[in-house]
């Protein structure tokens, strides 16, 4: 048994390859981990990209997980996954990938360093991480804006057209 669990949110997304199956391949390899347990896994969404849009589209979940890792370990198990999955690498910041993995939530934990930050600073602005999130999540709390997931979506599903769909 592992002592001390922490709880973590994290989003997932692929925009290379098979991407659902490189979805299913990073769960995986997170709930083979010996300090990782997978509790929860959203639905799968298809989204639009943002930022570099001359790209192809992504697909999309969030994670909960427990863990016995700090952030700064999680935050190498991520890197570690992501590159076993992704020999090639992505060509550019916000270029296409096998597999992206970030921390969204840690606890209520507040920290911001240069190479982590948590909560992941752009969440707020992102529907293809807020809808997965809303589907484990809708309730837990961001510990700086002091809102629900789910009024933080409704916040900008209002602004924002980025196209969010379910997948079967
Ligand atoms: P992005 O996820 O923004 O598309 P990358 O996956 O290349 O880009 O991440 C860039 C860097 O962001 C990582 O090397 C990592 O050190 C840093 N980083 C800062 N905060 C986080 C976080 N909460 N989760 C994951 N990576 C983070
Ligand atoms: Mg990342």
């Amino acid at each position: 048994m592992m002592e001390k669990m922490f709880t973590a949110y994290l989003s997932i997304g692929s925009n290379k390859g098979e991407k659902k199956h490189n979805l299913n391949q990073a769960i995986d390899c997170l709930n083979h981990h010996k300090k990782i347990r997978v509790v929860a896994v959203s639905s799968f969404y298809r989204t639009q990209p943002q930022n570099f849009e001359d790209q192809d589209w992504f697909v999309n979940a969030a994670l909960k997980i427990e863990t016995a890792a700090d952030p700064w370990e999680l935050l190498d198990i991520l890197k570690q996954i992501e590159h076993f999955l992704d020999k090639e690498g992505k060509p550019f910041r916000f270029g296409p990938r096998k597999i992206d993995l970030d921390i969204i939530f840690f606890q209520d934990l507040v920290l911001k360093t240069d190479r982590l930050e948590i909560p992941h600073p752009r969440m707020q602005e992102r529907c293809f991480v807020l809808t997965p999130m809303c589907d484990i999540g809708a309730k837990t709390i961001h510990p700086v804006l002091n809102k629900t997931l789910e009024q933080l979506l409704k916040r900008i599903e209002k602004q924002q057209s980025q196209e969010v769909i379910l997948l079967d």
